[in-house]
Formats: structure tokens, sequence, C-alpha cells
């Protein structure tokens, strides 16, 4: 181990220096006096130590072996578990799962219940999801009193406020996923509840849409709107004006996403525990409240071998991936009785995948092409395969799933699983910069790029193209400068074959981005997450199309972001010109 000399963490050639400044400001392990005492490899050794702490308790003696194994999967940055995990595993602090959904009912008991889980939740570094569609909508009676109700935003006010508060000692900033179903009397309060880009800072907004909604709103039917506590329509409006509006603010802000909600139940793993009504912050794991998901990735270019994926090292990857999110559930602790009930009845476990951009640039496929879409399918499908194996020989060996029997899963020929949910696809915002591949299924952001991170800016290069431009002999100083300026490979020195390959988020058509999120939603159990990301010029009607063919293509979710609408951008694009 290696201290850099201003104590800002231990050095680790393999990291680039953005991973590292985040490692050690949040990851790595800090003796009495605040130093990191810890090295990434020891980071790696003391999660895989601690999880494999699950597998005595069904054979005797197995920890260690399964500890060294695990502990080389997370070395060889094959796979990674969510940031949770990492920071967490081993060192007192109990929250392994990277998010959770929580239940609001309508009762001021319900609500501080609740808001008392999601600060200890938040603390430890996890995201929050909710419903607030059972809540009594603004100016409702409140009988007990004769007063009024203040209504779901309030209190999505309210959880942000004590969020924010809980971040002054938290290791990173809360997150929290609101979802308002669309029948809700506060819909519309609800669609422009962030107009304001400062409001509500640490939530996402999704609005759970209804397949019937959405043909309403192509027909241009009357939509009900339904008070929850009486179950009575209260009033009818404009399916059509009401998208529009959701639209036309997302053009302008980024929020509200939609979620799908027909989409998700139709996939709903255990329809007799309830309807599925909200997600995590990022949208990829639709869950039932109280439930949890300990989500993993696999870092698909450190599979690469030559011209294609080494599908016997992936496999293999994903069975130890499987076990290691299997375990993490026995191993992690959780702040309230009813969570660890909940985790311990469904087992849902989250493996994804990461780097796909990366991947599809060296195998030489356009992210925006039916090559790239063809094999990216094929792919998750291998690893859906592989991963429901892996669940299924947990299950021979320790047990299903305690409600596996009401399960959509039962009964199963290849015999029963050990998780309700397998697989779903994380944003690896953090994770990603770990293991040093693109983010997610995303696209490449551009070629240079500024990544904005904990004050300090790092420069980034996209290395393989790099690499590639520099054995064409095309990598000049004054190439470089071109594409740090403007993030794309789209100029006159640089062969069209380079330039297609390397095609960035905001090059490519929206459509594309939504058939790779349905591409990869078609095999994975959970949801995706995907923004679909837009230049500044983009036209308001292109958020409707996207909205359109996410909820047409069987997207679970759909999230739009258009270029400079807001502030606080993790990845900043260079300036053009
Ligand atoms: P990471 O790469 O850090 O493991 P991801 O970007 O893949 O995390 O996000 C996965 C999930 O982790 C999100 O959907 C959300 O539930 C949770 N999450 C992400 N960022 C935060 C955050 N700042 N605070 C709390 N939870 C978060």
């Amino acid at each position: 181990m290696v201290s850099t000399p201003n104590g800002t963490g231990t050095v680790d050639p393999e990291m680039s220096p953005a991973a590292m400044a985040v490692l050690a400001d949040r990851y790595l392990r800090r003796d009495d006096n605040g130093r990191v005492c810890e090295s990434v490899g020891q980071m790696m050794d003391r999660v895989a130590g601690f999880v494999a702490q699950a597998e005595d308790a069904y054979r005797a003696h197995e920890a260690d072996r399964w500890a060294a194994r695990f502990s080389r999967l997370l070395r060889s940055r094959e796979f990674l578990p969510n940031s949770p995990t990492l920071m967490n595993a081993g060192t007192g602090s109990p929250v392994l799962s990277g998010c959770f959904v929580l239940p609001i009912e309508d009762s001021l008991d319900s609500i501080f219940t609740t808001l008392r889980t999601t600060a200890l939740l938040h603390q430890a570094g996890a995201g929050t999801g909710f419903s607030f569609a059972h809540l009594r909508p603004r100016d409702d009676r409140v009988c007990s009193t004769g007063a009024r109700a203040s209504g779901p935003v309030s209190f999505i006010g309210l959880y942000d406020a004590a969020t924010q508060v809980i971040r002054l000692g938290g290791r990173r900033r809360g997150a929290s996923m609101a979802v308002l179903d669309v029948h809700h009397p506060d819909i519309r309060e609800f669609v422009t509840a962030k107009s304001d880009p400062a409001a509500l800072p640490t939530f996402n907004l999704s609005v759970g849409v209804t397949d019937e909604f959405m043909l309403a709103a192509v027909a241009d039917r009357p939509h009900p709107l339904i008070n929850p506590r009486t179950g009575r329509v209260v009033r009818e409006i404009s399916a059509r004006g009401l998208l529009e509006t959701i639209v036309a603010e997302a053009w302008r802000t980024g929020e509200p996403g939609l979620l799908f909600l027909d989409a998700i139940n139709r996939a709903n793993p255990l329809p007799a525990l309830g309807a599925l009504e909200a997600t995590n912050p990022c949208g990829e794991v639709p869950l039932a409240p109280n439930e949890s998901c300990n989500l993993g990735s696999l870092a698909l270019p450190r599979f690469l071998s030559g011209d294609r994926i080494d599908e016997q090292r992936l496999g293999r990857a994903v069975r130890v991936a499987v076990r290691f999110l299997d375990d993490v559930i026995d191993v992690a602790d959780y702040p309230a009785p009813e969570l660890a009930a909940a985790a311990h009845a469904t087992r849902k476990i989250g493996l994804g995948i990461m780097g796909l951009a990366d991947t599809l640039a060296a195998l030489g496929l356009p992210y925006d092409s039916e090559a790239a879409v063809r094999f990216t399918q094929r792919l998750m499908y291998r690893i859906s395969r592989w991963a429901h194996a892996a669940s299924r020989a947990l299950a021979a060996e320790r047990g299903a799933f305690p409600r596996y029997s009401g399960s959509v899963w039962a009964p199963l020929p290849g015999g029963p699983m050990r998780n309700a949910q397998v697989t779903s696809v994380a944003p690896t915002g953090t994770i990603s910069l770990l293991a040093g591949t693109s983010a997610g299924i995303e696209p490449l952001f551009a070629l240079a790029y500024t990544r904005h991170i904990l004050g300090r800016e790092f420069d980034q290069v996209e290395p393989l193209f790099e690499r590639l431009a520099t054995e064409r002999g095309i990598w000049t100083p004054a190439l470089a400068a071109e594409i740090a300026a403007t993030g794309t490979a789209d100029h006159p020195g640089v062969p069209a074959d380079l330039r297609r390959r390397f095609v960035t988020a905001l090059e490519m058509e929206p459509y594309w981005h939504i058939r790779m999120q349905a591409a990869v939603q078609r095999h994975t159990d959970a949801a995706v997450a995907k923004t679909v990301n837009l230049p500044e010029t983009a036209a308001v009607g292109q958020v409707h199309d996207v909205f359109h063919q996410a909820w047409r293509a069987g997207c679970k979710g759909t999230t739009v972001y258009r270029s400079g609408s807001r502030r606080d951008q993790v990845l900043r694009p260079p300036p053009p010109g």
C-alpha cells in the first residue's frame, strides 16, 4: 500500500485519478484519525470476506474458500457490487443494498415511520423509492380534526428536506424516487413540482402511467382522477393535455419521467403480494413496499478476448456474482424488521451490465445500428440464462426463496429459484468509474470530457479511441484539441469507420436509445436504467416521441435529459467550439 503525500488515499496503478479520488473520499476505510487506512485490494478483500461469511450458514467451513473466489472476482473488476456494499461491508454499518422501496400509507404515523427508516437508509448510502399515491389529495378532509390535507407533494417536500439534512452527516447525498399514479387528483401539481430546477433536489419524479392512460392520450379521451381515500372519481381531465404537460416539463427540466405500470406488473414475479407501484431512484428496480435489491454489475469490456466476448469466462463470473449477491442478503442487516422480512421472503437481487458502449466500440459495432442492438440482446439473453441457472443451482443447495410457490416462477421445469428476481441493469454511476468502463448501457457521452467530482475536475479521453487513432497515425495534438473541444469524432481527419463506431449519445437519433433499452429489457427480470440524452436543440415533439416509443417498445419506464436543462449535471459536455 502506498500513501499519497497529501493523505488523500492510496495509489492503485489500475485506477484512474478520478476513481482514486472517489474511493479515497468515500469508500476506503479510515482510521480513528480520519486517515485512509486500506488499499483498493484490501477493500475488495474486506467486502469479499464479509459477504462470504454467509456461506458458513449453509455448509461448514466454506466461507474462506468463497472469500477467496469473491475476492478474485472483485479484484479483477469483472464484477462490482453496488456502492453501499463496497462502502459498508465489514465496517459495522449494516446496510448493503443499493435500493429500497418503502410504504407510505395515508396516515401521519405511516408517513413519519417511513421517514425515519428513510433517514437511516440514506445515512448508509442506500436509495429509496416511494409511491405517494395512497395519500389523500390536497384540501381533502382530515376527518379527525376537520382540517384540510396538504397532499402528496407537500410530503415529498418533507422527505426532501429531511434527506438534505442527513446529507450533512452522510457519505453521499441521499436519492429518492417519488412516484405518483396518473389517476391521483394532485397529478398536475406533482408533474410541475420540479419546474423550478432548484426544487426537490434529492428526488427523481416519475408519473406512474397505465396503458389505458397512454391509449386515452392517443385517442384524446378523458381521463378520470380518483381520490385514493374514497375511491371516487373527483373529475375528468384531458389525457392528452396531461401528457402534453408531462412532456413539456420533461423537455424543460428532465422531469418527470414515466413508469409504465402495466409493463412492470406484467412482469411482477409475485402478483399475489400486490401490484408494484414504485421503483428505486433510477428506475431499474420495481419493488413492493419494504423490499430491497442488491445490485451488482458485470464490466463487459473485461470479458473481451480479441474481437469477441469470452463467454466461458463471462458465464463463470455470472455464477459467482449471483452467489455473491444472494449471500449479501444474509450478511446484511436492516434498520427495520419489516425490511429484513421482505428481503428474506423474495430474495431479490439485480445482476446487470456496465461498459456496453465501450464493448460495442471495441467490437466495431456502432451503438446506433441493428447489429449492435442484436448483439446486445443476444448477450443479455445469455447472461439472463446463466443468471437464472445460477439461481436455480443455489435453490438446489439452499432452498427456494420462501415465497416461491406463490410466484410466477412456480412450477419451473428446471427446479425452483433462489431469487424472485435475478437481473436488473443499474446506471452504475460510481462503480463504472471504479471499473474504468462506460456507464451501464448508456452510449458514450463524449470522447473527451471533464468530470466534476468532489469539487475537482478530471479530464478524460476515451482510451480506446486514443489507442486506435494512434495506431492509425491520426492522433495528433490538433486532433486531441479538437476532440476535447467538441467531444465527438466528427472531424474530417477521422476515418468514417472510426467516426461511426465512436458515435456519442447526442449524435444518434433518440430512437436508438429506446431500441437498446428495449433490447436489454427483453432479457432483464427487473428494469433497465436508461436516460435518453437529447441535444439542447431538441424539439418538445421529440420528447413526446421518445415517451410513446418507449411505451410501445415494452420498456418499464423512460427518462429524458436535454443538454443544459438542469444545473447539477455530473458529466458536463465541453463547451462547443
Ligand atoms: P453505484 O454505481 O454507486 O453502485 P448506481 O449509479 O448504479 O450506483 O445506482 C444504483 C442505485 O443506487 C440507484 O438506482 C439508487 O437506488 C442508488 N443510488 C445511486 N446514487 C445514490 C445516492 N447518491 N444516494 C442514495 N442512493 C443512490
